[in-house]
């Protein structure tokens, strides 16, 4: 991912972004393309080039942005209704240090509204199609971010992952995905799903490039105060035991198909052939990790979703005639009414269920609870293992409309992916081939807190 070697300019890499953007067109990725902008910045960069400046490390490279990451100069819908009239004052910190880098951004791509699903379609402009069949889902939430990198429309896309919106679009596409450790990235400008989860990530082709970005993008922000000092520098953990386990439960479940399976069977024997100790970890507070995370993350989302009333973003109602209501009622009622996608409001009536009085303790603090038991089994296994290679989903990629109507079996697609958010652990999705029918095969590799540089080398290797 460089310009470094001059045979080629930023103009033409902008120009060669465009028109595959053009001619996967019919797979809906993008919502929004920055074509006047990102041909500017490419000649600017060009000019700093020619002039013999330092253009940055990501010079002219073109690069994509979920649509949740707000900006001030086009439309950061987070592909939900309610925010399609926002233009934000705002923009993300992330993008800021990629375009400072030389990056250049040629638009925003399609997202489940509110990063709310495993498919992509909970968008309010459609579904996005899986990169390697028009009848097979994305993967979600960031389907587009996935399928823009999968057919070269950019060289890397941003992502954000709150329970697997990064690794299951990678590893349904075919590319390289990383959820950081959580705290690694500002998150300052990107639309808040549940906060004490999400987590700002990358997708690329290749282990290096991912290597590169996160150099580019994580470290501390004031204006996140989640984010880690010195991260990315001294206190890299090593992966130096030599060991990788697995999940003995995830191994044994009857929802895991049979060639993520044999895949994964076949890397850990690389991995001993390599000289490494496999080790079978028994994880049993892993069952409630699904559970936890549909309590948590509704509770979260259904807070950060009481701003949107009509009156501070973008949409807002014209239906503001009854009867027995006051127009400062029905503004609120009816614009979150209308706003919302479905899957919006599902979990915003799950969330104030779960923290309304009587409730609380049964749900809430008891899916908490839960939480701290998983974040310790994660502990105790890290003493043990290095990292755990693990299907980031138990399955390829599902039918388009397979598991629309059935939010449990969309939820479950989640099952694998959801334990690393809920401990704020890093884990890297990487591409581990095709299966028969030809649909993309994808392995996650889940390591300590801060082992993010040397699991992406890891799976860099095993890829
Ligand atoms: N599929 C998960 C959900 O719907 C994760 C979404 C995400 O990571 N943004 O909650």
């Amino acid at each position: 991912m460089k310009l470094a070697d001059k045979t080629t300019t930023a103009v033409s890499l902008v120009k060669a972004s465009l028109k595959r953007i053009e001619e996967t067109q019919d797979k809906n990725i993008f919502t929004f393309v920055d074509k006047e902008r990102a041909l500017k910045r490419a000649a600017e960069i060009d000019q700093k080039i020619q002039n013999g400046e330092d253009a940055g490390c990501l010079a002219g490279v073109p690069f994509a942005l979920k649509a949740n990451f707000l900006s001030t100069h086009r439309p950061a819908d987070a592909s939900a209704k309610i925010l399609t009239e926002f233009l934000s004052p705002i923009d993300s910190t992330t993008a800021e240090k990629l375009e400072k880098a030389g990056a250049i951004c040629m638009g925003c791509v399609n997202l489940d509204a509110f990063a709310h699903g495993s498919s992509t379609e909970n968008s309010y402009f459609g579904p996005t199609k899986n990169a390697y069949d028009d009848e097979r889902v994305a993967g979600g939430s960031s389907g587009g971010s996935a399928v823009a990198v999968a057919l070269d429309c950019v060289q890397f896309a941003t992502g954000s992952d709150t329970g697997g919106s990064i690794r299951q679009p990678a590893s349904f596409n075919g590319v390289f995905g990383i959820k950081p450790t959580y705290g690694a990235i500002s998150r300052y400008g990107v639309v808040a799903m549940a906060s004490s989860l999400d987590v700002i990530g990358f997708f690329t082709k290749s282990a290096e490039d991912l290597d590169l970005l996160m150099s580019v993008t994580a470290g501390q922000d004031p204006k996140d105060q989640t984010t880690l000092p010195d991260f990315y520098g001294t206190d890299d953990v090593a992966l130096k035991k030599k060991s990788i386990g697995y999940v003995k439960e995830f191994m044994e479940s009857p929802a895991l198909d049979s060639e993520i399976k044999t895949a994964l069977e076949s890397k850990l024997a690389e991995l001993k052939k390599q000289g490494y100790k496999i080790v079978e970890l028994s994880m049993p507070t892993l069952e409630y990790a699904l559970a936890a995370y549909y309590i948590i993350q509704p509770a979260e989302v259904a807070s950060n979703l009481s701003r949107y009333d009509g009156v501070r973003y973008g949409f807002r109602t014209e239906n503001l005639k009854s009867e027995d209501k006051t127009p400062l009622d029905l503004l609120f009622e009816n614009t979150r009414s209308e706003g919302f996608m479905r899957e919006n409001k599902r979990r915003i009536m799950i969330g104030n269920f779960v923290l309304s009085s009587g409730f609380y303790d049964a749900y809430f603090l008891k899916a908490a609870k839960a939480r701290t038991l998983i974040i310790q089994e994660f502990e105790k296994a890290f003493k043990e293992v290095d990292a755990i290679l693990s299907p980031v989903s138990p399955n390829p990629a599902f039918r388009l409309g397979e598991k629309v109507s059935d939010p449990v079996a969309m939820y479950l697609e989640d099952v694998m992916s959801v334990p690393v958010n809920l401990a704020g652990v890093p884990a890297v999705a990487f591409p581990v081939g095709k299966s028969k029918t030809g649909l993309p095969l994808g392995l996650q590799l889940i390591g300590p807190r801060r082992s993010d540089k040397n699991l992406i080398k890891l799976s860099g290797e095993l890829a």
